[in-house]
């Protein structure tokens, strides 16, 4: 099959600033990620906050421009953001992030948010729209009832269902998922990442599925991408993934999640500072954290190899890659 979307080597610098009179230094977001998503498949990108997983996000789509690389998506480029073609793209591709509120209108009723994109797009006939309204809240958990409500009148799951239900008003074949469930109750981020899985695979939509939370992505994603710094460091199957990870840096994090039934064993805990953007380490950028770091770690920026099959890592002391650390 071929991939519904390609990202090629995207790269996204921005200049930060300290202080007025500050020279600027220019900061890495996403540092030549590549990566590709098949029809129906649900990869999950897994980082800490400031690994550059919501920047590559939203370059998928085109909403944050690339400095380097390319989109390619259904086998061509990605038009430029903000033009007609790409305007009558972002049907096919919709983002669902963090905060409900927020992405929605409060001044409209939950049913004239979940109908606007079919207006904006032009979808369907007028006098079919409702019905459509209708089976998306329906297919999202929300009540008839609560189709002339506001946004505030809704709860925070309430309100994340909604914006979940406008998003797929246009039957997209991408939706781009960014810490969806992060802002809502604990004790309803599991049944709102259950409801997304089972739309996601009902209706063959490709996903790609952001989040701080292993756990959660685990619960989702066919594939996982592990995010540090700006840049891939592993990428493999989530069986796989949570079976054998290979990266230290992975290894601490699959290490942390729980495992129903389990005792926490071999539990690795992350030292040092959490990775900032702004203070990129030299080498591997996850040296100063890892147990394992070597000379050359400190040296000589690890690249993305194979390791196995579609499975690839960036460590220096991986094996299976083409050239071993010498001891
Ligand atoms: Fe650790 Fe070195 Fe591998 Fe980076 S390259 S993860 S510092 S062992
Ligand atoms: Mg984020």
């Amino acid at each position: 099959t071929a991939p519904l979307i390609t990202a090629e080597n995207l790269t996204r610098i921005y200049q930060l600033r300290r202080g007025l009179f500050g020279k600027p230094t220019p900061v890495r977001a996403v540092d030549d990620v590549s990566l590709s998503v098949l029809p129906g498949e649900a990869l999950g990108i897994v980082g800490e906050s400031g690994s550059g997983k919501s920047t590559l996000g939203r370059m998928l789509l085109g909403i944050d421009p690339a400095q380097a690389g390319r989109v390619t998506f259904e086998g061509k480029s990605m038009p430029e953001p903000g033009t007609a073609e790409w305007r009558a793209l972002r049907a096919k591709m919709q983002l669902v992030y963090q905060d409900p509120l927020a992405a929605l209108d409060r001044r409209l009723t939950i049913a004239a948010q979940i109908g606007e994109p079919l207006e904006i797009h032009d979808l369907l006939p007028k006098d079919e729209r409702p019905a459509r309204v209708n089976s998306l809240m329906a297919a999202v958990g929300l009540r008839q009832d609560q189709a002339d409500r506001y946004p505030h009148e809704l709860s925070g799951g309430q309100r994340q269902r909604a914006v979940i239900a406008r998003a797929l008003a246009t039957r997209p074949k991408l939706l781009v998922c960014d810490e969806p469930v992060s802002a809502l109750d604990v004790s309803i981020q599991a049944q709102v990442v259950n409801m997304l899985r089972d739309l996601q695979e009902d209706n063959g939509i490709a996903m790609v599925f952001i989040s701080h939370d292993l756990k959660v992505v685990r619960n989702i994603a066919d594939r996982v991408a592990v995010m540090y710094l700006g840049r891939i460091v592993e990428e493999a199957s989530s069986d796989v993934i949570f079976a054998s990870p290979q990266h230290p840096y992975t290894r601490a994090l699959v290490s942390s999640v729980p495992v129903p039934g389990k005792p926490l064993t071999g539990r690795t805990i992350l030292q040092g500072e959490p990775p900032n953007p702004a203070n990129r380490p030299s080498g591997c950028a996850f040296h100063p954290r890892c147990p394992l770091a070597a000379d050359i770690c400190r040296t000589t920026v690890p690249a993305l190899r194979t390791i196995g099959v579609q499975r690839t890592a960036a460590c220096h002391l991986v094996e299976g890659a083409d050239a071993p650390l010498a001891a």
